[in-house]
């Protein structure tokens, strides 16, 4: 039958051809590494048909796409990606962090938008070998504590107009170069949405890292810098639904009514909040790692639940409030100084200019593996290229 003689996507048939122009890493603090548009030398693609199935997949020199205008990806959104580091040790080695994570992520999301599926382990051999291939370079071990940005993308190249299913996609798999991330003074500033802008809802795609989430944001985004806050608080529905701080996961050190310590962020049930691989992390972090006997810290329960923003609010104004942090990979896990709701604006504490206690406990440990520290070198989080 057809569908068995498909091919699978095969990271065996990768076809190599290296650039002949090679070309200069930016500077560290030069206006070409806070670009964000510098591509490293080489990127990987891999071509899909559904006459075929999977194409062998080639790494070749980084360079334009080219498509038809009438590519479905450019009209309905066939699109979806993953963002994900490569670090560059302290102990000198080359880590992923938990990359298996994204790319199971990656094939969930292609399952939204009818883009097809693979095998994540074929996507992670493909990550490994383009990470391989310009790491050295372009993360030269006099670099320790930088990193690149692995943006693997798939897209709907069919050229036929027509509202469908896509019949032939590309994947690709590029590395960017990055700034490291300065510390912000004083925390994040989040605008929570108004009424009139919701980032996802039950029965759409929230939970889906699909292209068609982030452009709509950017109104509500474009809103919150002009006001001087630097990212959405993501509200749902009349009730005020915490979900997500711009594209981070929000999680909060708070006091019940009742005095209990809590570490709270959105659960996943409505499929409106993203399956963070750095919110899993804290989460399954927290429950080994701070859960009672561990030094200095007061226990802490770990809860994930739906709460709102009228909760938060009364929490602020009774003092509750402990920590907040939003946490991903582009922002790692920033501490949250302030947040504005309806006409009021709170202030989370800060401990003289720096996160909280938990927030830097959660953000050390993590730290540590993905930079190869403190004893972590080994941690099976930490995917050693
Ligand atoms: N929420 C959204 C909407 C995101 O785009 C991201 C970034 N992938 C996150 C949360 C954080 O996820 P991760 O920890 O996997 O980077």
């Amino acid at each position: 039958d057809t569908a068995a003689s498909l091919a699978e996507l095969d990271a065996s048939l990768l076809e190599t051809t290296l650039t002949t122009t090679p070309r200069q890493v930016p500077a560290i603090g030069s206006p070409e590494m806070a670009s964000q548009k510098v591509c490293t030398d080489h990127m990987i693609q891999a071509k899909w048909t559904v006459e075929s199935g999977w194409h062998a997949p080639s790494l070749q020199p980084f360079g334009p796409l080219s498509l038809s205008p009438t590519a479905s990806c450019l009209h309905y959104a066939t699109e979806c990606f993953e963002g994900m580091k490569l670090y560059r040790g302290f102990d000198g080695k080359l880590r992923l962090f938990r990359p298996q994570l994204n790319c199971n992520r990656m094939l969930m999301s292609t399952n939204r938008i009818a883009l097809p599926a693979f095998a994540p382990e074929e996507l992670l051999k493909l990550v490994v070998k383009l990470c391989a291939t310009d790491g050295a370079k372009w993360l030269p071990k006099d670099r320790p504590g930088h990193f690149l940005y692995i943006r693997p993308t798939m897209i709907a190249t069919d050229a036929a107009l027509g509202v469908e299913r896509p019949k032939e996609a590309l994947l690709f798999i590029l590395l960017t170069c990055f700034a490291p991330m300065g510390n912000m003074s004083g925390g994040i500033k989040l605008l929570a949405s108004q009424d009139d802008m919701c980032r996802a809802w039950p029965g759409g795609f929230g939970y889906a890292k699909v292209g068609a989430n982030y452009g709509p944001s950017l109104v509500a985004q474009g809103e919150a810098r002009a006001m001087g806050y630097h990212q959405i608080l993501w509200l749902f529905g009349e009730d005020c639904i915490v979900t997500e701080a711009g594209a981070s996961n929000f999680f909060l050190v708070w006091k019940t009514p009742e005095g209990k310590l809590q570490l709270i962020t959105a659960d996943l049930n409505e499929r409106i909040v993203l399956d963070g691989v750095t919110r899993r992390s804290v989460l399954e972090l927290a429950r080994s790692r701070l859960a009672p006997g561990h030094e200095d810290l007061e226990p802490i329960e770990i809860v994930e639940r739906k709460f709102s923003m009228f909760e938060v609010e009364k929490a602020a104004q009774e003092g509750r409030i402990v920590e907040a942090f939003a946490s991903g990979t582009a922002w790692f896990i920033a501490p949250i100084g302030q947040i504005h709701f309806r006409g009021k604006d709170f202030t989370i504490p800060q401990e003289a200019g720096e996160s909280g206690k938990y927030t830097k406990a959660i953000k050390s440990f993590l730290k540590g593996i993905m930079w190869g520290e403190d004893g972590l070198e080994q941690h099976e989080w930490g995917y050693v290229v």
